[in-house]
């Protein structure tokens, strides 16, 4: 096989994922998981997704934050009962192991929320098939849940945690969020596009543009330089530059990755970033889900969209896409998903 050719058998591509009809004997360790995990994304002939017509539903903030707010409280609200009641603090191993699988409860039950939303109402450019998963990428794939799940919490940590400290949230919560996550899209935004400016920087990021039509565990398909900045580097510039306390930063990192796969879901339908876009969708400037997945089907050279959480930078420095699917005039503010 040419080294072109196998490139190419990297890429996720539609019906890419057929070997998740092998027979269980046949499957690796890392294929069974993903197939009895219900990460996969199932494939139009084994469901009919609806075609693209008509204007496009709503999931405005609210109704995310209805959804989010309580879980991503929730831990916080134990945790100060917990110290309230016993007197005792809370070892940080012992809250970073429980953290790391109550964060995947959070992810999981996003992730199958967004796919039953794919099931009622389709994929954006849904004439074109949404990519699959190539049989030789399974193990990256895995990988990254693997790494997403260990190392952003671990970062959470390691910069705020403080075990005699009662659980504490301002009420500004909402407005630090945004200023927050808008300090690290700045960094995001400069490293994405320079990657797509500067030839030689590229290949670091060139594996996330083989999916060309992404779905949620998509997200992370990427060259690990990538991978690093993404999870570490634009968090911890921005936390250096305006720090959080321990239970802002958590709930912060739970809600930012709820975005990122929200970003990768393909959903036909008008769902603003949440951390940003209550601050900025009076002036226009939200990041929609439709808005990187543009990014993705347009791909180099001349790109457009680079913030990852909202359109604020891509606006200062004109590099903001037009929408097409949810562009305002097709969107049904009465139709909510
Ligand atoms: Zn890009
Ligand atoms: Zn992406």
């Amino acid at each position: 096989m040419t080294v072109a050719a196998s490139k190419k058998d990297e890429r996720p591509r539609e019906g890419a994922d057929s070997w998740k009809h092998k027979p269980v004997s046949e499957q690796s360790m890392i294929e069974y998981l993903l197939i009895k995990r219900n990460i996969l994304i199932p494939s139009a002939d084994e469901f009919k997704y609806p075609k693209p017509t008509g204007k496009v539903p709503v999931n405005l903030e609210w109704e995310q934050q209805k959804r989010l707010f309580p879980v991503a409280i929730l831990p916080i609200l134990a945790r100060w009962l917990f110290m309230k009641t016993t007197g005792y603090s809370v070892n940080p191993i012992v809250l970073y192991l429980l953290t790391i699988v109550y964060n995947q409860l959070f992810v999981r039950r996003h992730y199958k929320y967004l796919i039953s939303l794919s099931k009622k109402h389709g994929f954006l450019d849904g004439e074109v098939g949404r990519d699959a998963l190539p049989e030789n990428m399974t193990w990256k794939v895995f990988r990254e849940f693997a790494q997403g799940a260990l190392v952003r919490p671990l970062m959470v940590f390691v910069l705020a945690y403080n075990r005699y400290e009662l659980p504490h949230l301002s009420l500004w919560l909402p407005v630090q969020l945004a200023i927050f996550t808008l300090i690290a899209d700045f960094v995001y935004y400069w490293a994405h596009r320079a990657t797509h400016e500067v030839t030689s920087l590229w290949r670091y990021h060139q594996r996330h543009h083989t999916t060309k039509h992404p779905v949620a565990y998509l997200l992370g398909f990427a060259d690990e330089p990538q991978e690093v900045f993404d999870a570490l580097v634009s968090p911890v510039l921005a936390f250096l530059m305006y720090p959080l306390g321990f239970d802002a930063l958590y709930m912060w990192s739970l809600y930012f990755n709820s975005v990122e796969i929200m970003g990768h879901a393909g959903i036909r339908a008008y769902m603003p970033a949440i951390l940003t876009s209550p601050l900025l969708r009076p002036f226009g400037l939200e990041l929609v889900l439709e808005d990187h997945d543009l990014h993705h089907r347009f791909g180099w050279r001349d790109s457009y969209n680079y913030g990852k959480q909202s359109m604020f930078w891509d606006n200062i420095f004109g590099t903001m896409g037009e929408r097409v699917e949810t562009a305002e005039a097709n969107v049904d503010y009465s139709l909510t998903v």
